[in-house]
């Protein structure tokens, strides 16, 4: 019986997206709010929440919105502001925290989180997006560099946007005075303090490089099926000593899902950039063509800074794997320290 609900409520998803679909003709991006769709979305889609039962008005908590260049249904709350510590520094810096369903209907539900750190509407915004990878997040894993390139963003943002708490506050006084650190006007998440735009995107739904995809189906558990294809490929690679390819090859799986169905994994973050209305000139932290190009299909101007996060001898091996282009630093068989690669960053994004 609780299967046929589930399957009840999948119903009527589809039919609430193929009515949004009709009813958003054209290419910009349609904000849901004020419509009928609005709380049907919330109620079938996102965070399925029992909307009679609720005592504020959530149009003041969530965005819904129609992205009709990709067709993709993007249902997000509306922003949290909190003080952050950057990881290795230890400097304080304000993080607004977002997080997104985006319903795309090449691909299923992709679960996304974006931080923004000063203002990102003016000038040219630092941009990256990361994939999960709960070996190196949750365990500290050596193979990758996955966890030291996301660090990096954040003592990015402590180093563009730091700020000094205001002494003596504390609980609630504390708790004020960080929520005014960011407004929400007109769909734009403003900073109390102008300061280098930064959007941090991690793309939950995303582990294995997007292998949670199956061609022809819309897939309604991304997550936990990326998560799940990730490690039975890292368990594939151990026992019958394959390469990552051949990994995801051993499990019928093509590697690098993202690149199928017209890169569909590649959109999400122009999608999402372009639902947000950034600036459109990006600097993308990035190693991979792909992504790049997505940004630039999306009308973005794009410049390119490498992010290599460290390199341990251990990791280059799954990065050359992944396709990623050490050549530049020579960094074939040479480590690169987590301070060496900041001092980069610091740099070239300063003169970019
Ligand atoms: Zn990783």
């Amino acid at each position: 019986m609780k299967l046929d609900r589930a399957i009840a409520r999948m119903e009527q998803a589809a039919a609430l997206y193929a009515s949004i679909d009709i009813y958003c003709e054209g290419t910009g991006v349609v904000d849901l709010q004020g419509t009928d769709f609005f709380s049907k979305a919330i109620e079938l889609l996102g965070p399925c929440l029992p909307v009679h039962k609720t005592r504020v008005d959530l149009e003041t908590i969530f965005q819904v919105a129609f992205h009709g260049k990709s067709r993709a249904l993007i249902v997000a709350n509306k922003g949290v502001t909190f003080a952050s510590l950057s990881p290795f520094t230890s400097i304080s810096y304000i993080t607004r925290h977002i997080a997104c369903s985006v319903y795309h209907p090449d691909l299923g539900v992709e679960t996304v989180n974006i931080g923004l750190s000063g203002n990102v509407y003016q000038g040219q915004v630092v941009v990256r997006a990361e994939s999960a990878c709960p070996p190196s997040f949750l365990f500290g894993s050596q193979r990758c560099n996955c966890c030291y390139q996301w660090s990096s963003l954040r003592e990015l943002a402590a180093h563009f946007n730091p700020i000094q708490l205001p002494e003596g506050l504390k609980d609630e006084d504390l708790e004020k005075w960080v929520s005014t650190q960011f407004s929400y006007k007109n769909g734009r998440h403003l900073p109390m303090q102008d300061g280098r735009g930064m959007i941090m995107m991690h793309l939950d739904s995303q582990s294995g490089m997007g292998s949670g995809l199956t061609e022809g189906e819309f897939v309604w558990d991304l997550y936990n099926r990326a998560l799940m294809r990730q490690l039975a490929e890292n368990t594939t690679e151990q026992t019958y000593h394959t390469s990552i390819k051949e990994g995801y090859e051993a499990i019928g799986l093509q590697a690098d899902a993202r690149r199928q169905n017209k890169e569909v994994g590649y959109q999400i973050p122009a999608i999402l950039l372009d639902w947000l209305g950034c600036s459109p000139t990006l600097v993308v932290l990035s190693n991979n063509q792909f992504k790049l190009r997505q940004f630039e299909m999306h009308g973005f101007e794009v410049q390119r800074v490498k992010s290599l996060g460290k390199i341990s001898l251990a990791g280059q091996r799954e990065a050359r794997q992944r396709g990623e282009d050490f050549h530049h630093l020579d960094m074939d068989g040479q480590e690169l320290s987590f301070d060496e690669e900041m001092e980069r960053l610091k740099h070239e994004l300063t003169i970019a």
